[in-house]
Order: C-alpha cells, then sequence, then structure tokens
C-alpha cells in the first residue's frame, strides 16, 4: 500500500510539472494570426514614431547616415565596437573594389565593473585598448590623427549629426548613471585626449544596427535593413526622409537615411507574455523598458527558463530539493541553455551535465531532463518568431511585405519582383541553430512562400564594426547632410 501511495504521490506532482509546461506553452503561443497582429502592431509604431517626437514607444532615431558604402571605398580605417558583452578594435584596409574584407580584429569582454562604474573609467578602457592595438600593428598612433575613427555605440543615443549625439539610456547590463544625457562621441574625444591622442577628425558614431546595414550593403547592394539579435536586440533600416514626418526638411542627396527603430523597446498588446516575463521585468535594473528585447535577446532568455525551472522545483521534487543557485538571476546564461537545448545525445548527458554543473541539480531522470529541453525550446520558439514578425514588420513599412504596406501603393505583382535583403548579426543568430531555423520557419509562414523566396536573410560578421570603418570611409569627405 505504501508503494502504491508513493506512485500516486509522484504522478500527481508530475502531473502538476505537466501543468505549469503546458501554461507555458499556451501563454508563448504564435500561432500566424498572432505573429500577423505583432507585425501590423510594429508597422503602425514605426509609422507613430516617424510622425512626432515620443509618438511610439519606438523612438525611429535620425542617424544621419545617409549613403552606404558602395564597394569603392579605399583607405585604412579603425573602428572600435562598444556591445553588450564585448569590445573590439579593428583596423581594415579597403581596396577601392568590394572584396573579401580581411580585418585585423582584437576582441575582449567589457570588464563588468566597468559597466556600472563610471563613464571615464569605461572610456579609458576604449581608448586605451585602441591605442594598444595601433601601438603593435604597423601604423604609428600619430598616424591616426589624421584618420576618422568609426565608433560603434550599441546604445540608444539621440544623434545631432553623424558624429554628435547623446545617450538616451543604457540598456542590457549597462547602468553607468553619470553617462546620461552626455555626448558620447564627446567623451571618446576626452579619453583619446587624455591618451595623448588628438584626433583631428571626427569620431564618427552609429548604432551596431547601423554597421550591421553599412557592411550589408557594402556586400549586397539590395539590402534594405538590419537586425542584431545578441545580447539585446534592434533593427535599423533605410527609409525615405520625406517619410521622416517629425524632422521636416531633412534634406539628404540620397534622399534617404537609416533609421535606428530602438525596436528592443517595442511594446504591443498582441505579444505574448508570461508571468515569468513580468517577474524577470521587475527584477531587472529597468522595469517597464525595453519589453521585445526582454522576450528575444541573448541577455535573456537563459533566464526565463531558469525561472520556469524553479517554477517546476518549487511545486515538485522531480529536480530533487530545490537548488538555491535557481533563485540567483542569470544563472543560467543563454549558451548554456542553447547547448541543453540542442543536445542530441540519447540520455541527454548535456543537459544533465549542465544542471548539474550550472544549476546544481544533479541527477535527475531523463524525462525531466526532457522536459528541461521542453521548457528551452517552447522560450526559444516564440522569441525567434517574435523577431521574425519584427522583421515583417519592417518590410510591411516599406511595402516590401507582398501587401502593398499600410498606406497602400504598390500591386502585389509589382512588389513581387523586388529582391529584398536584411542583413543579420549577433551570437543568437549566428550561434543557435535552432533559433535560426524557428526565425526563417516563421518568416516564411508570415509571408508566404512567394513572397519569402525574395527576402534574402544575409550573415554578416563582425558587420557591427567593419561597418562603422566602410562608414568612416564613405563619409569622410561627404559632410552631406543638412538638418535645416
Ligand atoms: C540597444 C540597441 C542595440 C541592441 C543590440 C539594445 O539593447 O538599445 O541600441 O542596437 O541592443 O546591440
Ligand atoms: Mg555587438
Amino acid at each position: 500500500a505504501l508503494v502504491v501511495g508513493r506512485r500516486v504521490k509522484s504522478r500527481r506532482k508530475w502531473n502538476r510539472v505537466v501543468g505549469v509546461l503546458k501554461e507555458l506553452e499556451e501563454s508563448c503561443e504564435t500561432t500566424v494570426g498572432r505573429l500577423r497582429q505583432v507585425v501590423d502592431a510594429m508597422a503602425v509604431e514605426m509609422h507613430a514614431g516617424l510622425a512626432s517626437e515620443g509618438g511610439s514607444k519606438l523612438k525611429m532615431l535620425l542617424t544621419f547616415v545617409d549613403n552606404l558604402p558602395s564597394g569603392s571605398e579605399k583607405g585604412i580605417f579603425y573602428a572600435l565596437d562598444l556591445g553588450g558583452t564585448n569590445f573590439r578594435v579593428l583596423r581594415v584596409e579597403l581596396g577601392g573594389q568590394r572584396s573579401d574584407l580581411d580585418p585585423d580584429v582584437e576582441q575582449q569582454p567589457i570588464p563588468e565593473q566597468l559597466m556600472t562604474g563610471r563613464s571615464e573609467d569605461l572610456f579609458d578602457f576604449i581608448a586605451s585598448s585602441l591605442y594598444q592595438f595601433v601601438e603593435k600593428g604597423n601604423d604609428s598612433v600619430q598616424s591616426l590623427v589624421t584618420k576618422e575613427l568609426g565608433f560603434t555605440f550599441s546604445f540608444p543615443v539621440k544623434q545631432t549629426s553623424v558624429s554628435s549625439g547623446v545617450l538616451i539610456k543604457w540598456t542590457k547590463a549597462f547602468a553607468i548613471k553619470d553617462m546620461v544625457g552626455k555626448e558620447v562621441a564627446g567623451a571618446l574625444q576626452q579619453a583619446l585626449t587624455r591618451k595623448g591622442l588628438n584626433m583631428r577628425v571626427a569620431v564618427l558614431q552609429v548604432n551596431d544596427t547601423v554597421g550591421t546595414i553599412a557592411l550589408g550593403h557594402y556586400h549586397d547592394e539590395d539590402t534594405v535593413a538590419a537586425v542584431i539579435i545578441g545580447t539585446g536586440t534592434n533593427a535599423c533600416y533605410w527609409e525615405r526622409t520625406d517619410a521622416i514626418i517629425k524632422c521636416q526638411g531633412l534634406l539628404t542627396t540620397s534622399g534617404s537615411m537609416v533609421v535606428n527603430m530602438e525596436w528592443g523597446h517595442f511594446w504591443s498588446s498582441h505579444l505574448p507574455r508570461t508571468s515569468y516575463d513580468i517577474e524577470l521585468d521587475a527584477e531587472s535594473p529597468n522595469p517597464n523598458d525595453q519589453g521585445f528585447e526582454k522576450m528575444i535577446s541573448g541577455m535573456y532568455l537563459g533566464d526565463i527558463v531558469r525561472r520556469v525551472i524553479l517554477r517546476m522545483s518549487e511545486e515538485s521534487d522531480i529536480f530533487g530539493p530545490v537548488s538555491s543557485r535557481l533563485y540567483m538571476p542569470f544563472a543560467l546564461r543563454t549558451p548554456a541553455m542553447a547547448a541543453m537545448h540542442e543536445d542530441d545525445s540519447p540520455e541527454l548527458m548535456e543537459v544533465a551535465r549542465i544542471l548539474k554543473d550550472v544549476l546544481d541539480i544533479p541527477d535527475i531522470p531523463l524525462k525531466a531532463r526532457k522536459l528541461v529541453v521542453k521548457i528551452c525550446d517552447v522560450v526559444t520558439r516564440r522569441a525567434a518568431r517574435l523577431a521574425a514578425a519584427g522583421i515583417v514588420g519592417i518590410l510591411k513599412k516599406i511595402g516590401r511585405d507582398g501587401s502593398g504596406g499600410i498606406t497602400g501603393g504598390r500591386s502585389r505583382s509589382d512588389v513581387k519582383m523586388r529582391r529584398t535583403a536584411v542583413a543579420v548579426e549577433g551570437s543568437l543568430y549566428t550561434q543557435y541553430t535552432m533559433f535560426r531555423e524557428y526565425l526563417h520557419e516563421a518568416l516564411h509562414e508570415i509571408l508566404g512562400e512567394d513572397i519569402a523566396r525574395h527576402v534574402v536573410i544575409n550573415v554578416t560578421e563582425d558587420g557591427s564594426g567593419i561597418g562603422a570603418a566602410l562608414l568612416a570611409a564613405s563619409h569622410s569627405s561627404s559632410g552631406s547632410v543638412d538638418n535645416i
């Protein structure tokens, strides 16, 4: 009787866990119908953000980048790339003919204490890294002062020109209070001066999405947008200046400009939100901020999974006694989550190893390990499909989704003729096969095969950094942007 009693009890517990999974699946549901609503909401918010300052959660920031590299750029250019996790210094030699760029790149993780300390320390670190990088190479450090320097800064900046702008807010794991509202390129200039590098020419400052669209366009002239899905997420695209209504009289020689959407802050009631998302947001350093990003990007996915495992662990003992690691924010990082998700060994040994090493959950039965894989799958699938909906939202805004755009215009058959390329970068997309596959699958579902055939996703490598060098090259003698 005792044995039978135990069995009943354990079955009940298992049912509770399955209940938690079911609830998760339901609240993460992304049917094509729902994704189409997200697409529409994205396109509508883009319009609103272009119509007036503060008109939408989408900031739709001007970049003052009004021409994209064509392949004819020449010279040696340096670029700095400050992202969410890593910092890179790059040197690119451009031969004047579109070719495989083979830059020198040095990458290092950004020391964590610099993300929340003083801005001077962060910019001194950047300036020193550049100095050391140049010193090690063949160019003289002094040759730098006559060059335009590309600076990729992967945070929302309100730009006033291609070389100046102030930080609106920090995102991801950064929180340096004294920097908000300050000139970003200016802070870099000052740090360079402290290092003895008196740059005579401006630092060209771009968002990482803008660097990516630049490299995307260098290789493929049909590139109209760029998306980053890494630690954070964002997109930019090529927009006609007359559509940027909030900035009347904006003149560029091309008649267009790259717009940095800052889509990480996008929000819509159609987004499938769970109790885990709500808790994650409330406990994050930036509550009520970057809602779309918190469902999609690498900084957060692992933490959503951790929260689901914690809930299950509290509801039952299938994971043994509740591990204290499960209470640690960000204890499970997205790369570890991806490794569990993609474990294809029959016994799920990688899942077992990560649960033990990372979350201190040893020796759980195979069926519990399978459950963990399923959680990862649900969370990643939702993220990838929402990112796909975001991309189609952009295509819709510019009339490349086959529907004629929300303002009407082109007929379906016209649009079908246009090949449309989107440059994509970021560790989630490049390192996480399941994420990439789910994203592609959703693009096809939303667009339909006929249209999807004309949409090309190009992966760029180090585009955020190389692109800044390319833009430094293509903007170094232009100065063609006028804001009257
Ligand atoms: C930032 C964007 C950036 C994106 C990808 C977001 O958190 O707000 O500016 O492009 O991360 O790095
Ligand atoms: Mg980056």
